[in-house]
C-alpha cells in the first residue's frame, strides 16, 4: 500500500484536516517481484550448464585430456551442456516473441491430422531411444484456422515431455477428437505423473516437480509455458489430468474458427 498525504488548509491558513491517497500497488509490487525473480532464474539457469562447460574445459585442458576415456566421457558432457545451453536459448526467444504487445498469430488452414502426422517422425526418434510406445489415433481429419508452425510446437511439447516422464517401456499416445466447435488434441503417458499441488503452476516458467528429472531429459523449464501461451493466442484452453505413478493426460482445445479479439 502506498500512502500519500496533504493538509487541507483554509484561508485564514487554519488546518481543516488532511486528505490521505490510499494506492493499493500489490499488482505492480507482484509484477515487479515475477520480473525480478525471472531474471534472477534465467541467470541461474545461464550459469549452471556455462559453469560445468568451463570447469570440464580446464580439467582437460590440465591434463584429463591424456586419458581416452575421460576425455570422451568430459567432451560428452561438454556437448550435452551446450545443447541445453542452445534450447534455453531457443525457449527463451520463443517465449519473449510470445509475449511482445504486437504479437499476431500467423493464421491459416491447418489439416490437424497431417500436422500431427509430420510431428511424429520427430519425436520417435526419442521414443525409441527410451522403448516407449509412440500410438497415433487419428481417424478422422479436420480443418481449423490456426498458426501451424506454433500449434506443432504445442503438440511437440507435450509429445517430449509425455515420453521424458514415462520410463522404459511405458506407453504414450496421441488422440485427434473433433467436437462442434473445436478439436481436442490428447497426449496421454503411462509415466510418473503429477501431484495433484503441482498441477496448477506447472505452467509457470522454470517451475519443475523434479528439477533433477527434468534436467536430465533436457528440459528448460519452459515447454509448458510456451504452450499455454500459443493455446491461449488461439482462444484455445487446456485440460490435465494425471495419477501419480499412473501417468497424465494433456488435452488441448483449439476452436475450429479464429476470431480476433
Ligand atoms: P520441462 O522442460 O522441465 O519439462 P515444462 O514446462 O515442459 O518443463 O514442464 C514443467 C514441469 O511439469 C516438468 O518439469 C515436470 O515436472 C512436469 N511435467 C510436464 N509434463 C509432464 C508429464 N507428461 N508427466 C509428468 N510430469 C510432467
Amino acid at each position: 500500500l502506498e500512502v500519500l498525504g496533504a493538509p487541507i488548509i483554509n484561508e485564514s491558513n487554519v488546518w481543516k484536516g488532511v486528505v490521505l491517497v490510499f494506492h493499493d500497488i500489490t499488482e505492480l509490487k507482484n509484477l515487479e517481484q515475477m520480473r525480478k525473480d525471472f531474471v534472477a532464474n534465467v541467470s541461474h539457469e545461464l550459469k549452471t550448464p556455462i559453469t560445468s562447460i568451463r570447469g570440464f574445459s580446464e580439467t582437460l585442458l590440465d591434463g584429463a585430456m591424456q586419458d581416452d576415456a575421460l576425455r570422451e566421457q568430459f567432451i560428452n558432457i561438454i556437448l550435452k551442456e551446450s545443447q541445453r545451453l542452445q534450447s534455453l536459448i531457443h525457449d527463451l526467444l520463443e517465449l519473449s516473441k510470445l509475449e511482445k504487445e504486437e504479437f499476431q498469430l500467423n493464421i491459416e488452414n491447418v489439416y490437424v491430422k497431417g500436422m500431427i502426422e509430420d510431428i511424429v517422425p520427430i519425436v520417435e526418434h526419442q521414443a525409441d531411444e527410451k522403448e516407449v510406445h509412440l500410438k497415433q489415433h487419428l481417424t478422422e481429419d479436420v480443418m481449423i484456422e490456426g498458426d501451424s508452425a506454433r500449434l506443432k510446437q504445442v503438440v511437440i511439447n507435450l509429445l517430449t515431455n509425455a515420453i521424458n516422464y514415462t520410463p522404459k517401456g511405458g506407453d504414450v499416445s496421441v488422440t485427434l477428437t473433433t467436437h462442434e466447435t473445436e478439436v481436442e488434441i490428447m497426449v496421454t503417458d503411462s509415466g510418473v505423473g503429477i501431484p495433484e499441488e503441482d498441477i496448477p503452476r506447472i505452467f509457470e516458467r522454470f517451475y519443475r516437480v523434479d528439477k533433477a528429472r527434468s534436467r536430465n531429459s533436457g528440459g528448460t523449464g519452459l515447454g509448458l509455458a510456451i504452450v499455454k501461451h500459443i493455446v491461449e493466442a488461439h482462444h484455445g484452453h487446456i485440460k490435465v489430468q494425471s495419477a501419480n505413478q499412473q501417468g497424465t493426460t494433456f488435452r488441448i482445445f483449439i476452436p475450429k474458427k479464429f476470431t480476433k479479439h
